[in-house]
């Protein structure tokens, strides 16, 4: 059974880009579907894309579909998210490999039992967490709202789950007690300051521009920490021309062609094995497998109802307070 799921991708990704490309923009086209892709997805696969961006302005996106099918590139929660917030339309994620090591960093019974020890406080959590998970918050939080979420949440003490990157990114920024989760994205943990150090030596011109789910360490070196939407105004707005960048790669491609009079630099340069800071649950979706999730409709996604209902008012709040940047 395997063999013959892989034999069917083979078949599909080895034709040349341009095949594909024709062929998912013919097909989005007959099956009525809006493409959804998120900034750390391949290059190619912003090709055929009808909207490119972080996982809020991706759920924004979502709630304005008129098509009938939404085709998720990115990971399986943020698939999942489309699916909470549309649940008349038909949500398609094109590889069940497109995981996420920080949503798989919480499951419910866990977070049930976290709750039990702090009955009463608020849950902020954000939006990388499985739809279980989301049904038990009170609000869902970006890396583009999280200081907003904290502070809309009631009472003076809050829980903040899962990364507690974020909790390190945020706690000095609001007079609130923080109670973080242990979590953390596999990939940002990755960078290290030692990595920024050696590019700032490197490129001593460059401004340090990087995720809030990196370290502390790698945080304290930055002359901004900001979300992947929130970097590309602030290259857009800079009138500097270098940048340091610390996150996944993809962005980093996106810089470079939204940007082409400035540099960018990857902050593990210097490091022989260039995979690093690249996400591989993101890059688990190719052109092939897009266009042979419009052609055969996998895998659609489904949330049960109670957990949709529940989780969409945590969803909701998100959306109602907007984004820092
Ligand atoms: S970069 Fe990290 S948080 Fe984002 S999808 Fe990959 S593993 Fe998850």
């Amino acid at each position: 059974m395997q063999k013959l799921v892989s034999a069917d991708l083979c078949k599909y990704d080895a034709r040349p880009h341009e095949e594909n490309i024709a062929a998912i923009k013919r097909f989005k086209e007959q099956e009525n579907a809006l493409l959804l892709c998120h900034t750390y997805q391949r290059p190619e696969v912003h090709e055929v894309a009808d909207f490119v961006g972080d996982s809020y302005g991706l759920s924004v996106q979502a709630t304005k579909a008129a098509q009938s099918t939404i085709v998720f590139c990115g990971v399986h929660f943020m698939a999942e998210t489309a699916k909470i917030l549309n649940p008349q339309k038909r949500v398609l994620l094109p590889s069940l490999d497109a995981g996420c090591g920080l949503a798989d960093a919480i499951d419910v019974e866990g977070v049930r039992a976290w709750k039990a020890r702090y009955p009463g406080l608020p849950m902020v959590l954000y939006i990388n967490s499985p739809a279980d998970v989301k049904a038990e918050a009170d609000i869902i939080c970006t890396s583009g709202n999280t200081l907003k979420a904290i502070e809309a949440a009631q009472g003076n003490r809050v829980l903040l789950a899962p990364d507690k990157n974020l909790y390190y990114s945020f706690a000095d920024k609001t007079s609130k007690e923080l109670i973080p989760w242990e979590g953390y994205c596999p990939v940002h943990k990755a960078v290290t300051g030692d990595m920024v150090e050696y590019a700032m030596a490197e490129h001593p011109s460059a401004l340090v521009v990087v995720h809030p789910e990196c370290n502390p360490d790698v945080t304290e070196l930055a002359d901004a920490v900001l979300s992947t939407s929130g970097m590309v105004e602030y290259v857009r707005e800079s009138a500097e021309r270098e940048f340091i960048i610390g996150t996944e790669l993809g962005l980093v491609q996106l810089l470079e062609r939204t940007f082409p009079d400035k540099e960018f630099y990857q902050v593990y340069d210097h490091k022989s094995c260039d995979e690093s800071c690249v996400c591989p649950y993101m890059k688990a979706i190719t052109l092939g497998k897009v266009r042979r999730s419009l052609e055969q409709g996998t895998h659609e996604i489904m949330v049960p109802e109670d957990i949709r209902v529940k989780a969409m008012t945590a969803l909701e709040r998100m959306i109602a307070i907007g984004r820092d940047r």
